[in-house]
């Protein structure tokens, strides 16, 4: 380096040797300076040109010009970083198509959408499934994929659940369409095929139909049989009234399992009604209906500190409440109270049921709701039950835009509260 600026020094301690021998020639100092000056700068200015010329005609001209003492060493480094960025360039174009080539190839439709909910980018699933052409570039996807309900779910702008909307192009298919935001404005929509996921589920939730209602007569039957032998037991023979006993017991859980195995899937497969429940009212009768039936009375204690009534399903909203107040009732000791409250908190209506018995552990909690998740099976086995009670709660709740939350201690008791949104308050 320091070489090539020693020939630029040499080359300028040359022409000015020249022009200082020229002055003794033909005198005028400052004038063989100024031309000396003069020189120097064209021959600057010319490669600066040539430069000039070289960066803007990019990539036709390869090689860095030809040029003399420093000039070359600043040629070599412009024309090693314009190779490198080309190289850089070539790969990330490389790197795009790659990525555009494996989107295409998604099996799940994915578009890309700006804030204006216009297509920015679709891929082949996305124009075989939603019937997008290329051309539709641009396009506002609420045009081409015509359904309220979809267009709702991209104004509500809340995309932590997903849609289920038929196919525009097939409405056998079944999509289930999520969007993820991201970037500046930008969301990317998913839609995935689940029809066979829907048929198997359709089949299953018909499966467990079926077998509970066919289920349902010969239990009865049985039942009946039972009884009468239970009638006719004159006592004689131990075994013969401990078996008819057991049998009787296990008859009714088994008829249990089957009612609310039919009432999972009722809540799962009806439509939705809905009156203005009086919810004080309802809690008032299950109470009295719990106590009533409860081994040892008054252990309830009911505090409404609301009038609200809401909309909803008074049965769904009675068997969900009912089988809080049951558990209390059967998950603590039979000195304790069990307490119910309605009351109003913040901007949410609250249903609680709080006990003072055994508890659920922290790891326990998220599973309780899961059927027939019991958390300890050989005391639950004791208690009645079918373990699909706080399952039916949980349907319930969702069928009324309420949230189930449980907050429990072991050793100390639990509080189950349903709280529902201001929307469901009925005047
Ligand atoms: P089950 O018919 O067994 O009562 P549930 O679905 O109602 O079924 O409850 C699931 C499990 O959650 C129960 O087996 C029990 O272990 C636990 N559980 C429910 N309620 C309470 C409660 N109030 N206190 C303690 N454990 C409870």
């Amino acid at each position: 380096m320091w070489l090539l600026w020693k020939k630029e020094i040499n080359s300028a301690l040359f022409w000015l040797t020249i022009a200082i021998g020229l002055q003794f020639l033909v005198g005028h100092f400052f004038f063989m300076l100024f031309l000396l000056c003069a020189g120097l700068l064209i021959r600057q200015i010319r490669f600066i040109n040539r430069l000039e010329h070289w960066l803007r005609t990019g990539s036709k001209a390869q090689q860095a010009p030809k040029a003399p003492g420093i000039w070359e060493e600043v040629y070599y480094h412009l024309a090693r970083l314009k190779k490198r960025e080309k190289q850089r360039r070539k790969e990330l174009a490389k790197r795009i198509e790659q990525f555009r080539k494996s989107t295409e190839a998604l099996p799940d439709a994915a578009v890309v959408l700006n804030a204006q909910d216009e297509i920015e980018w679709a891929n082949a699933a996305a124009r075989e499934v939603l019937g997008l052409k290329k051309s539709d570039k641009g396009q506002r996807i609420p045009n081409l994929v015509r359904f309220p309900e979809f267009n709702q779910f991209l104004k509500s702008k809340n995309y932590t659940d997903h849609l289920c909307i038929s196919s525009p192009v097939n409405s056998n298919i079944i999509l289930e369409i999520k969007v993820v935001s991201y970037g500046n404005g930008l969301r990317l929509l998913l839609a995935q095929d689940v029809t066979q996921l829907k048929k198997m589920e359709r089949m299953r939730k018909d499966f467990v139909a079926n077998v509970s209602h066919e289920l349902r007569t010969p239990l009865t039957v049985l039942k009946g049989y039972l009884e009468t032998l239970a009638d006719f037991d004159d006592g004689l023979s131990p075994l013969h009234t401990t078996s008819v006993a057991q049998m009787l017991q296990q008859t009714d859980r088994m008829q249990h399992l089957v009612d609310d195995l039919l009432l999972l899937t009722r809540l799962e497969t009806q439509q939705k009604k809905s009156d203005c429940v009086d919810v004080p009212q309802l809690l008032k009768q299950i109470c009295d209906e719990s106590d009533y039936l409860a081994t040892v009375e008054q252990r309830i204690e009911l505090s409404l500190e609301s009038a609200a009534k809401i909309h909803g399903n008074e049965q769904e909203l009675c068997s969900a409440f009912t089988n809080l107040v049951t558990n209390a009732l059967k998950y603590s000791p039979e000195d304790t109270q069990v307490k119910v409250r309605w009351y109003e908190h913040g901007d949410k209506l609250c249903m609680s049921v709080e006990d003072q018995g055994e508890g659920i552990a922290a790891g326990d909690i998220p599973r309780v709701t899961e059927r027939f998740y019991r958390v300890d099976v050989k005391r639950s086995r004791k208690l009645s039950g079918t373990g699909l009670g706080l399952a039916i709660v949980k349907h319930v709740l969702m069928r009324h835009d309420a949230q189930l939350q449980i907050v429990s201690e072991l050793g100390k008791g639990s509080c189950f509260s349903c709280e529902f949104p201001q929307k469901r308050i009925c005047r």
